[in-house]
C-alpha cells in the first residue's frame, strides 16, 4: 500500500498584470496557496487553493491553518488511491473552507495520476476533446477602457468569447455602456455578462430585455445568490440563458437550483464545489437536471487551471467557453511550461496526473 508521507504548503503572492474590477472588488494580486502531497514512493501531487475572500470567505492564512491543523493529520499515513474516501473525510472535518478542500482534492488527483501513470482526465473516464475553448474577461471600466481590453485580449490570445463584468452602475448606464462596448467589438467575439449578484430581479429583467437584441450568449448570476425565486423570475422573463455562479458552492446547491427552476446553466470550478471530484459530480448532476455547465474560475495559477482544463475535457456536451484565463492575467506563474491560450483555445495537458511541472525556483521566489 502506498502511504501519504507529508504535505508542504507554499503561500504566495501572484500579481495581476493589471488591476481587475468586478462588482465591489478590485484585485491587484492574489494570495494563492500551492501545496504538495507526497507519498512514500517519492511521488508528489500538486494542488492549489485560490482564495477570493469576498467570494469563499477564505484567505491564504485561513487556508494554511486548515491545511496544517486539520487536513494534514487526516491524510498522513493514508492510501492516496482512496481519493473519494479521503475527500469525504476532509469534507466532514471542517465546515466551509471550500478552496482549501479543493486544493487537497486537486493534489490527490495529481498524485494518483502520477502513481498510476495516467492523466487526470483518464481517472475521470477519458477526455472528449483535446482543446478547450477559452473566454477572456473584461473588468468594469469606462466603455473606452473596456473596449481597449477586449481588443487586447482578442489580439493576444485570439479569444472568440468575452465575458463583460457589469452591475456597478445604474441599469440605464450599464445598458448604454454595454451596447457601446458590444457595438465596438463588432461581432469579432461572442459576448456574455457577469453581474455578480448586483441587480434586483426587476433590474435584471429590464437590463437583459434591453440587451437581448445584442445576442448575449448568457448572463452569469444577475441577481443575489440566496434569492432562488428571484432567479426563477428572471429565467422565465428573458430568452437569454441564465447561469448560476455564486449560488453554487456545494453539489447539493445544484439540486436546489434545479428544483426551483432558478437557472439554465451552472458554473463549475476546480475551486468549487469540492475540487476535481466535486466538479465532476456537479457537471454530471447539472446535465442530468437538463442544465448546461461550463468551467469557471477564480483566475487561478497554472496548477488549478490545469485541473479545470481536465474537468472541461471530461464534460460530454460542452457548448460554452470555459474561464481558463487565469495564467494570462498574472505577471508570473509557477509552472515550468506556462499554460497558453492560442487562437482562443488551451490544449489539455498530457502526461501523468495534471500533466504540469512546477518550477521550484519561481515558486520560492513568489512565496510569502
Ligand atoms: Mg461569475
Amino acid at each position: 500500500m502506498v502511504k501519504i508521507t507529508g504535505i508542504e504548503i507554499y503561500p504566495l503572492q501572484a500579481d495581476f498584470k493589471k488591476p481587475f474590477s468586478f462588482s465591489g472588488i478590485t484585485r491587484l494580486s492574489s494570495n494563492n496557496v500551492i501545496l504538495t502531497i507526497t507519498a512514500d514512493q517519492g511521488a508528489c501531487g500538486w494542488g492549489e487553493a485560490c482564495p477570493v475572500p469576498g467570494m469563499s470567505g477564505e484567505t491564504a492564512a485561513s487556508i494554511c491553518a486548515v491545511l496544517k491543523d486539520y487536513f494534514a493529520p487526516l491524510l498522513i499515513g493514508q492510501d492516496p488511491l482512496d481519493i473519494a474516501v479521503l475527500t469525504r473525510r476532509v469534507e466532514n472535518s471542517v465546515n466551509g473552507n471550500i478552496c482549501a478542500k479543493s486544493g487537497v482534492n486537486i493534489a490527490l488527483y495529481d498524485l494518483v495520476g502520477k502513481l498510476l501513470c495516467v492523466p487526470v482526465y483518464t481517472l475521470l473516464g477519458g477526455k472528449h476533446r483535446d482543446e478547450i475553448e477559452v473566454n477572456g474577461s473584461i473588468g468594469i471600466g469606462t466603455a473606452a477602457e473596456m473596449l481597449a481590453a477586449c481588443e487586447e485580449q482578442m489580439a493576444e490570445c485570439g479569444v472568440r468569447y468575452l465575458k463583460l463584468y457589469c452591475g456597478k452602475e445604474s441599469v440605464a448606464q450599464d445598458v448604454r455602456k454595454l451596447k457601446e462596448v458590444i457595438g465596438g467589438i463588432g461581432g469579432q467575439a461572442q459576448v456574455f455578462l457577469d453581474v455578480n449578484q448586483q441587480w434586483s430581479p426587476k433590474e435584471a429583467i429590464k437590463a437583459i430585455r434591453s440587451l437581448e437584441e445584442e445576442g448575449l450568449l448568457f448572463v452569469e448570476q444577475p441577481t443575489p445568490k440566496w434569492d432562488l425565486e428571484g432567479m426563477r423570475q428572471v429565467c422565465q422573463a428573458v430568452t437569454t440563458p441564465i447561469a448560476a455562479d455564486e449560488a453554487v458552492f456545494a453539489v447539493t446547491d445544484i439540486t436546489r437550483l434545479a428544483m426551483a427552476q432558478a437557472c439554465d446553466m451552472i458554473a463549475v470550478y476546480a475551486m468549487k464545489p469540492g475540487g476535481i471530484s466535486g466538479g465532476h459530480e456537479a457537471a454530471i448532476l447539472a446535465q442530468a437536471a437538463g442544465m448546461d455547465c461550463f468551467i469557471g474560475s477564480y483566475l487561478e495559477l497554472g496548477v488549478a487551471t490545469a485541473a479545470g482544463i481536465h474537468l472541461a475535457a471530461t464534460i460530454p456536451d460542452l457548448k460554452y467557453p470555459c474561464y481558463m484565463y487565469g495564467p494570462m492575467k498574472y505577471s508570473q506563474d509557477v509552472l515550468q511550461q506556462p499554460l497558453q491560450v492560442h487562437r482562443g483555445k488551451v490544449a489539455v495537458p498530457e502526461g501523468p496526473g495534471l500533466g504540469i511541472d512546477v518550477d521550484m525556483e519561481r515558486l520560492l521566489a513568489m512565496r510569502l
